[in-house]
C-alpha cells in the first residue's frame, strides 16, 4: 500500500509523509486497519456493531459484559480474541463503562501481551508514536493521571500489579500517545462511531488546508487526495474540524497536539472574518446560546424543545448565515427536524447551510458532500425530483473525489440518482 508515499522529515515538523509520483485529486494513497479501536460509547452515539462498527437496532449484546454488541454471531466470534479480557474487566465494573480512552488504552495493554506486531504499523509504529508528555500542560497531566487510575481499577480483574503489564510500558505514556493520535472513526453519514489507532498515519502532519483527507469504510482509514500533488510535496490531513475562528483551531491544536499551526489559512487569517461575521454582541450571545442547546441536545425528549430554542434564535438573529454559531444552530435545527420528521422545516434550514459550507469546507471535502447528500435526499422524499437530482449530482461530483467509485456510500447515491431519473420519466 505505501508505494504512493513515504516516510520523511519535514522541515520543523519531524517526520512527515510525501507523495513518492505526483497525485491527482480523488486517488486512494493509503488504506488502513486499525491496530486497536473501541465503539463510542454515550447518548449522544447511535448504536454500532462492535466489531465491523455498522450501525443497527437489533444489535446482539455480549451475554457476560451485556456492553458489547454486535450484527450477529459472526462478528461476534471475529471480535472476541480482541474483546475475551476487557469482557472480563467489564463484567467487573458494570454499571460504570469506562470512557472510550480507558478503554482503547485496555485495548492496547491486552494486544501488546497478546501479539505484538501489526500490519497497521507498516510505516509506523505504536513505540514510535509521539505523546508529547513533556510539553503538556499541567491541567492535562493531572487529567491524563486520573484516567491512569480509572484504568488500573478498570483492569484490576485481570492485571493486579505492573509486573504484568508489557514491558517497557508506562500507562500515562499511552494515554498521551491516545490523545495526540487517535483518529475518530465517522460513518457514512459523518457521525462519530469509534475511535482507533492507525500508527503509520499518525505520520501524517496537519493542514487548516489539507491537500488529503480521511474516510472511513467499517473501520477501514482511507487516505485520499483532494487536491493536486506534486511529486516530493508533504501529504496533509487537517486534525480538527475547520469550522472554527484561527484562535479557536490554535488553540486546540496547542491544548491538544502540542503545536502551532503556520499553515496559510491560519497565517493569512482567511475566512476568519466571515466566521464571525455580523454584529459582534449578537454573535457571542449566538455562540453561547448554542452551548445551551448542545447540553439539551442528546436528550430524546428534549428534541422539540431544542428545535423551539433554535427557531427563537433564529428568528431573532440579525446574523448573516455563514457566521459559524448561527450556522451550528442552522444544523442543529435541521438535524432536530429530520428526528421529528418535519421534511419540509428540515430541507428549508439545510438548504440555508450549503452556501456557507462551501465556503468552510471548500473544494472537496466529505463533510460538505454529506451535507449536500442529506438536502437532495429531503428533496427526492418530498417528491421534488429536478431539484433531487441537481442536489444529488453535485454530490456525486464531489463524492468520487472525497469517496471514490468504490466507496459503499456511492452505492446508496447511485441509486437515489436512478430513482430521481425513474421518479422523473414517470411523471
Ligand atoms: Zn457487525
Ligand atoms: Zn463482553
Ligand atoms: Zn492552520
Amino acid at each position: 500500500m505505501a508505494g504512493n508515499l513515504e516516510k520523511f522529515q519535514s522541515p520543523g515538523r519531524g517526520n512527515g509523509l510525501r507523495a513518492v509520483r505526483s497525485l491527482c485529486p480523488g486517488v486512494t494513497v493509503f488504506k488502513a486497519e486499525p491496530y486497536v479501536y473501541t465503539v463510542c460509547h454515550g447518548k449522544q452515539y447511535r448504536a454500532a456493531c462492535h466489531h465491523c462498527l455498522r450501525r443497527g437496532t437489533k444489535l446482539l449484546r455480549c451475554s457476560q459484559c451485556k456492553f458489547a454488541r454486535y450484527c450477529d454471531v459472526r462478528c461476534q466470534k471475529a471480535a472476541w480474541e480482541g474483546h475475551k479480557r476487557e469482557c472480563m474487566c467489564l463484567k467487573c465494573v458494570l454499571p460504570n463503562i469506562p470512557t472510550d480512552s480507558v478503554r482503547l488504552v485496555g485495548r492496547i495493554i491486552f494486544k501488546l501481551l497478546q501479539s505484538p506486531d501489526c500490519d497497521s504499523e507498516e510505516l509506523y509504529s505504536l513505540s514510535d508514536l509521539q505523546s508529547h508528555i513533556k510539553e503538556l500542560s499541567e491541567e492535562m497531566k493531572d487529567g491524563l493521571g486520573q484516567l491512569v487510575t480509572t484504568l488500573e481499577l478498570y483492569l484490576k480483574n485481570q492485571i493486579q500489579d505492573s509486573s504484568q503489564l508489557p514491558p517497557g510500558c508506562g500507562i500515562i505514556e499511552l494515554f498521551g500517545k491516545v490523545t495526540c493520535n487517535s483518529f475518530t472513526i465517522s460513518d457514512g453519514e459523518m457521525q462519530d462511531v469509534a475511535v482507533g489507532l492507525y500508527p503509520s498515519m499518525s505520520l501524517l502532519n496537519h493542514s487548516c488546508d489539507p491537500n488529503c483527507v480521511i474516510v472511513f469504510e467499517g473501520r477501514c482509514l482511507l487516505l485520499r487526495t483532494v487536491k493536486e500533488i506534486p511529486k516530493g510535496e508533504e501529504l496533509t490531513i487537517s486534525y480538527i474540524d475547520v469550522m472554527m475562528p484561527t484562535h479557536q483551531r490554535q488553540s486546540q491544536l496547542q491544548r491538544q497536539y502540542c503545536f502551532t499551526c503556520d499553515c496559510h489559512q491560519c497565517l493569512s487569517r482567511d475566512k476568519a472574518e466571515d466566521m464571525l461575521a455580523g454584529d459582534e454582541q449578537s454573535s457571542k450571545k449566538m455562540e453561547s446560546s448554542l452551548a445551551r442547546i448542545k447540553g439539551l441536545q442528546y436528550q430524546e425528549s428534549e428534541e422539540k424543545e431544542v428545535l423551539g430554542m433554535c427557531k427563537a434564535l433564529l428568528n431573532s438573529s440579525q446574523l448573516p448565515d455563514r457566521n459559524i454559531h448561527q450556522l451550528k444552530v442552522l444544523d442543529c435545527a435541521l438535524d432536530m427536524c429530520i428526528n421529528l420528521g418535519l421534511w419540509e422545516e428540515a430541507l428549508s434550514f439545510g438548504l440555508r447551510t450549503l452556501q456557507p459550507y462551501s465556503l468552510y469546507y471548500s473544494n472537496y471535502h466529505p463533510v460538505r458532500v454529506i451535507q449536500i447528500m442529506k438536502v437532495g435526499k429531503l428533496q427526492h422524499y418530498l417528491g421534488m425530483f429536478p431539484e433531487a437530482m441537481e442536489t444529488l449530482k453535485q454530490a456525486f461530483d464531489i463524492m468520487k473525489v472525497t469517496h471514490g467509485d468504490d466507496h459503499s456510500i456511492m452505492k446508496d447515491l447511485r441509486e437515489l440518482l436512478g430513482d430521481c431519473a425513474s421518479s422523473m420519466n414517470a411523471t
